[in-house]
């Protein structure tokens, strides 16, 4: 109610149009920039591209150890809060987004990960036509230009820089990669190759020591475009309908309430968060839910919001007697050289991710497939900073982190609009860790970092595990423990999900929202079923594949 009333008065004699676009894309993020990218190519088409936040022009977004600051920093975060979850011992997991051109792969960890072929296959296999492997691989390589050089699986030549993350990495790494390598896993020299199994290092999307953002690779170079237009601090709050045509956009920009037109398609990139919320408040979703918050049905589909996929992660931390980044990064005399390291030379610590080693593995030989992540961190962080994933300020004495995160975890949560006011955050209801499957896997899983943690080289260089530490070993107590120390890796995704039909998901294969015209949703929250590993490589590719599909007007 307050809502209509606010806006209302918003409307009232400022509302104004911005003029007239062929294509209105919402959401700056990884798939929006490069859809913005590919929709303004051919030079044919008025393209409106509009974000809810700022400029990414800032030092911590570009230099890759600023995650740390980025990751609590409200002026470019949507900084959502999911609500209190059984499954996580009752706590409210934080959910960082970024809210700032660029969307979360201005925010991100940098770790370049496809996703495993299988999980490509099984798209497909939910009926989604030419969603396997065969058909995303070929997307992959268009978009990238690996520093690795080109194969059968690699591309080169494409927009999107990989860095083969082959220099500036702490030494403690390689000990953590010859102990997996004792624990019975394999070495994998390209984690986007042939198979996922195994460690190695990953590739980053880095270039030349700053954040190789989606912004960065596909959106700056199309800004020069006269028939792109970019909309900054412009909030959509619902789509516009002619009967059950998309036909634009209506946003909240400088406390104005605005409209922006499009002849031929509104395209919603707005992630796993906010696209359920704005389809919801746009009267597309479950009638009933619609209902209690006052908004007309325009189109129901239970499936809007529903069928959210996370992975949820954990770490298990070390003190080592040899030092850490944390040696590095927290003393002032360390903070001065790496600075200064990086703003002449842009290398050193501060210039990489702070995921440099890592890979996939089985928790029990009987499956098919990987189904955990596995991540090393040359640094600890276990004393808490106010406002700051303390990163840039870690430990005080010699630590590291071996975290991992399941790959295709079974619970599923759900996005809910709270309010008909588009400023209030949704509800996140993670439901992590509902199913024993999930549960399971991770109890195995954390037993196996102790394993690699027992095997030399590594154990030669640790003094203690501090987290959980040795008082934690019978299943119930790690299991305890797994509740109350993990949480999201950020992942969220298929709220908005891809399915043959209204009764299997919200859009076709082709990205168009079932029942409604000239309305495609292309960002994570489209993905059928989350993949194995980090989002932002499969995000950035239906981005790529989703505007061909646009441009032929299928
Ligand atoms: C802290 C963190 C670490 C991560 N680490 C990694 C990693 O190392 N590797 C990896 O591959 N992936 C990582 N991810 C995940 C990855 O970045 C995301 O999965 C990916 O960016 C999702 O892309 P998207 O296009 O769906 O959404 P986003 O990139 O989130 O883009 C959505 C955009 O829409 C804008 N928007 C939202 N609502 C509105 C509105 N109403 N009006 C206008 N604009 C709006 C947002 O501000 C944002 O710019 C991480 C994510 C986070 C948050």
């Amino acid at each position: 109610m307050l809502w209509s009333l606010a806006k209302a008065a918003l409307l009232g004699p400022h509302q104004a149009m911005l003029g007239e676009f062929d294509y209105i894309i919402v959401g700056a993020g990884a798939a929006g920039c490069v859809l913005a990218n590919r929709l303004t190519e051919n030079g044919r088409h008025r393209v409106l591209l509009m974000e809810a936040g700022g400029s990414d022009r800032r030092f911590f977004i570009h230099m890759p150890m600023g995650y740390g600051k980025t990751f609590y920093d409200p002026s470019i975060n949507w900084m959502y809060k999911a609500e209190a979850d059984a499954g996580l011992a009752g706590q409210e997991d934080f959910w960082p987004r970024g809210k700032v051109v660029g969307g979360s792969s201005s925010i991100n960890a940098m770790v370049y990960v496809r996703g495993d072929a299988s999980d490509f296959d099984d798209w497909r296999s939910a009926g989604n036509v030419g969603w396997g492997w065969d058909d995303v691989l070929p997307a992959f390589k268009a978009m990238e230009h690996n520093e690795a050089g080109t194969n059968e699986w690699r591309g080169h030549g494409g927009p999107l820089f990989i860095s083969a993350n082959n220099t500036q990495r702490h030494w403690t790494g390689k000990a953590f990669l010859e102990a997996s390598i004792a624990a019975g896993l394999s070495h994998n020299r390209d984690l986007n190759g042939a198979t996922q199994e195994g460690v190695g290092h990953f590739q980053l999307t880095v270039q030349n020591g700053r954040r190789n953002s989606a912004s960065r690779a596909f959106l700056r170079p199309a800004l020069k475009r006269k028939n792109l237009a970019v909309l900054l601090n412009a909030h959509a709050t619902q789509v516009v309908f002619d009967d059950r045509r998309a036909v634009g956009v209506e946003y909240l920009q400088d406390g104005v309430l605005k409209r922006a037109h499009a002849k031929a398609e509104v395209i919603v990139a707005t992630g796993a968060i906010n696209t359920p919320q704005l389809l919801q408040l746009s009267g597309i979703g479950d009638g009933a839910h619609l209902q209690s918050l006052g908004i007309k049905t325009l189109h129901e589909n239970r499936h809007v919001g529903r069928n959210l996929k996370d992975h949820q992660g954990i770490n298990y931390t070390y003190r080592l007697n040899v030092p850490t980044l944390n040696q590095v990064l927290r003393p002032w005399w360390g903070k001065l050289r790496v600075g200064l390291q990086y703003l002449l030379f842009q290398s050193g610590p501060l210039s990489i991710s702070m995921n440099q080693a890592g890979g996939f593995f089985r928790t029990n030989p009987a499956r098919t497939r990987p189904n955990m992540q596995l991540y090393y961190q040359a640094f600890s962080t276990l004393i808490p900073r106010a406002n700051e994933r303390p990163i840039l300020s870690p430990d005080p004495f010699p630590g590291m982190s071996i975290g991992l995160s399941n790959c295709r975890p079974t619970s599923v949560g759900e996005i809910i609009a709270n309010s008909p006011n588009p400023l209030v955050h949704p509800r996140i209801i993670a439901n992590a860790f509902s199913t024993d499957h999930d549960m399971q896997e991770m109890l195995e899983a954390v037993k196996f970092i102790r394993k690699i943690a027992a095997q030399k080289p590594l154990a030669n260089l640790i003094e203690e595990e501090l987290r959980p530490g040795p008082a934690v070993q019978d299943d119930t107590d790690l299991v305890a423990d797994i509740r109350q120390r993990s949480g999201t890796v950020y992942h969220p995704c298929c709220t908005a999900r891809m399915g043959p039909d209204a009764k299997h998901g919200v859009v076709d294969a082709q990205f168009r929202v079932h029942g409604i015209d000239g309305l495609r949703v292309i960002d994570a929250s489209a993905f059928p079923s989350i993949v194995s590993g980090n989002l932002n490589a499969a995000s950035m590719m239906i981005g790529w594949r989703g505007a061909e599909m646009v441009l032929k007007g299928n």
